[in-house]
């Protein structure tokens, strides 16, 4: 079972993937975090890539379909893999089509995450992580109080670049002008579902698992 974790900037896709992760023991294959490892390293094609991160456009197909393709023809991952961030334009979404199909596999279900954009800029501007347990927490909906993890009384917060205002602006018109379209791609194929992504961590989660557990029986 592959599953595509769709939404906003913000909607709650990583916090729901790691979720799921635990609950049905998936692989989560995040193109931004992908993507920030590739800048974390330095390099003259990090720093490339941190440039149109900060710009709040997309990197180009090419080289996400790179590092998806990488991905998905690992065996360990075969059909236990969330898209969390991915396909981002109608053309990675064909594109997703033909490499599942080169491997044997298929997308199950496509949950989109619905979000105001009034609430996604707080949920942006105070988004932090951890940099010893590397959970997400909020500094205004999700104080960081809960990290289960030892040695995590000392952790220290990280935000991302990418997570200022000016940035974000650009980031949802991004979304509503290239990835938006392609929810109309996946309710064509009847895999799309909606949840209110405006709930609590917790009851989207709840909704989540009784979806997927619906798919699986
Ligand atoms: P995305 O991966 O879609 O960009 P995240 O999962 O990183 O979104 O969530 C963005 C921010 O909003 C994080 O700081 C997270 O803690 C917080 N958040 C996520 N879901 C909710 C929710 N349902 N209610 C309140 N805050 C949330
Ligand atoms: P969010 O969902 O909070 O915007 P991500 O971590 O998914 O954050 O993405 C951060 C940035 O990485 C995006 O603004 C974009 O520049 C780039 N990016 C991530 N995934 C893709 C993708 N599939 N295609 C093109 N660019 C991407």
């Amino acid at each position: 079972m592959n599953l595509v974790i769709f939404g906003p900037p913000g909607a709650g896709k990583g916090t729901q993937s790691a979720k799921l992760v635990k609950e049905f023991n998936l692989f989560q294959l995040s193109t931004g975090d992908l993507l920030r490892d590739e800048v974390s390293k330095k390099n003259e094609f990090g720093n490339k890539i941190d440039e149109i991160l900060k710009s709040g456009e997309l990197v180009s197909d090419e080289i996400i379909n790179n590092l998806i393709e990488n991905k998905i023809s690992n065996p360990q991952y075969k059909n236990q893999i969330i898209f969390d961030g991915f396909p981002r334009n109608l053309e990675q979404a064909k594109s997703l089509d033909n490499l599942l199909k080169k491997y044997n596999q298929e997308i199950s279900l496509v949950i989109n995450l619905k979000v105001d954009n009034r609430i996604l800029v707080k949920r942006i501007t105070c988004r932090v992580t951890c940099s010893l347990c590397s959970k997400t927490f909020n500094t205004f909906f999700d104080p960081p109080k809960t990290c289960e993890l030892k040695g995590c009384e000392q952790r220290k917060l990280n935000k991302r670049s990418d997570d200022n205002e000016t940035t974000i602006v650009k980031r949802l018109k991004t979304y509503d002008e290239k990835t938006f379209p392609v929810l109309d791609y996946y309710q064509k194929k009847g895999i799309m579902k909606n949840i209110d992504g405006m709930q609590e961590i917790s009851a989207i989660s709840e909704q989540l698992f009784t979806l997927i557990q619906g798919i699986r029986s």
